[in-house]
């Protein structure tokens, strides 16, 4: 079986979606490798290196491919290339309109989508959302450091004495963490706030203050561990309380999602008023629809003297790391689905299942389905 690599052609998208180390793992499973030309070379992995670990350099590889491993959803043209009733597993945005599901369909494909693997035990090697927020969040705090007009840090030197930045995170999930942990190290004073009072523990280990707001939280957290949505009086309160703690910081990192919804406006424009000239929010919600009223997915904007950046595609900008988490994930997900060198699926395991979106002709994963069909 051949799987191939392709060269993401996204605008922006440097990472692949493998890396040469883990090139044995697949040749000992009995696999033939076959990576475009250049695909690694934007995140730091040169065609030798891949060829030293024992993959095929080509100048395309689609054709040929039994297993498709991408970063990004395939285009059009790309779909136009691939085999009949191959195998592709990536991203697969399948629930934007603009997502290429019906065409993988109609080219019986077998597609997976990394970002619906279920967030089990067993699957936590295969957790790309979680990998890839991680990455997030750390990027997120050296972009606010790099454009704050101040230290991070409490400095004490001859000429006088630094008092240390002040850093607000909203969401304390995985990227939330991962900022906390990260603007701790370069020494801001860090407070955090989520709405699942189970993270509070989570944010003190890390060094972070959590930040107490008197509202009635006791059934925020889903059984899957995700945060419920609220009420739009929650989120009014909410936004009440948090005006001093966003007031009073010179960063603003927001990573408050809620599974399947559009994000939750946290920072209206008054609030953002509210804050001194020089402060900068960084909106990790951004391609969600933002936390703050005010993001401009993409953009990096100035209102009320606030820098606003609502970044797309963060993982991109370290991509070497993230292709490395990135390609951990995808061929554990791949291992999963091989018996005796072949793809081998087991429809009753919801690890198989629950990614899978079109398969035999047909879309068939329901949630996907139905968004298709529309309100
Ligand atoms: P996410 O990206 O969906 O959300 C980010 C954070 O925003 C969450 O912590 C959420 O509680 C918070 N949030 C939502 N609405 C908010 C609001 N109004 N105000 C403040 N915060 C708000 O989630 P995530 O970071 O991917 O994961 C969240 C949690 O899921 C993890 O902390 C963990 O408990 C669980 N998880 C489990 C596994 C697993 O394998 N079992 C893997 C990853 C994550």
């Amino acid at each position: 079986m051949i799987v191939g690599v392709p060269r993401e052609k996204t605008a922006g998208e440097r990472r692949v979606a493998l890396v040469p180390d883990l090139v044995p793992k697949l040749k000992q499973a009995g696999l033939d490798v076959c990576v475009e030309a250049g695909a690694g070379t934007a995140a730091g992995f040169a065609d030798a290196l891949f060829a030293d670990k024992g993959a095929r350099i080509e100048q395309a590889v689609l054709a040929a491919a039994d297993v498709i491993l991408k970063v990004q959803p395939p285009t059009g043209p790309e779909i136009e290339q691939f085999k009949e009733g191959a195998v592709v597993i990536g991203f697969l945005q399948p629930y934007t309109p603009e997502a290429a599901i019906t065409k993988l369909a109609g080219r019986k494909i077998t597609a997976f989508a990394m970002e619906l693997i279920p967030r089990i035990s067993r699957a936590q090697s295969m957790d790309v959302l979680s990998a890839m927020s991680t990455v997030a969040g750390y990027k997120a705090v050296l972009m606010a450091a790099a454009q704050l007009p101040k230290f991070f840090p409490l400095l004490m030197t001859a000429a006088g004495t630094v008092t240390p930045a002040r850093v607000f995170i909203i969401g304390a999930g995985v990227a939330g963490l991962q900022a906390i942990g990260t603007a701790k190290r370069l020494g801001a004073v860090v407070e955090a706030y989520d709405t699942r009072p189970a993270v509070r523990e989570q944010v003190e280990s890390l060094g972070g203050k959590f930040v107490e707001l008197a509202l009635e939280t006791k059934d925020a957290e889903a059984k899957t561990g995700y945060a419920k949505a609220q009420s739009e009086e929650f989120y009014q309160k909410q936004r009440e309380m948090m005006l001093t703690r966003i007031a009073a910081a010179d960063v603003v990192i927001t990573t408050a999602l809620v599974p399947g919804k559009k994000a939750p406006v946290l920072i209206t424009e008054e609030m953002v008023r509210a804050m001194r000239p020089g402060s900068i929010i960084v909106d990790l919600a951004a391609e969600q629809g933002g936390n703050c009223a005010l993001t401009e997915p993409g953009q990096d904007v100035v209102r009320h003297g606030v820098l606003i950046i609502g970044p797309n595609n963060l993982a991109s900008t370290v991509p070497f790391h993230a292709s490395q988490m990135y390609a951990r994930t995808v061929t554990n997900y791949l291992h999963h689905l091989l018996k005796d060198g072949r793809i081998n699926l087991d429809l009753t395991d919801d690890l198989t299942r629950g990614p899978l979106v079109t398969h035999q002709g047909e879309i068939v994963h329901e949630v996907v389905k139905a968004a298709m069909a529309g309100p």
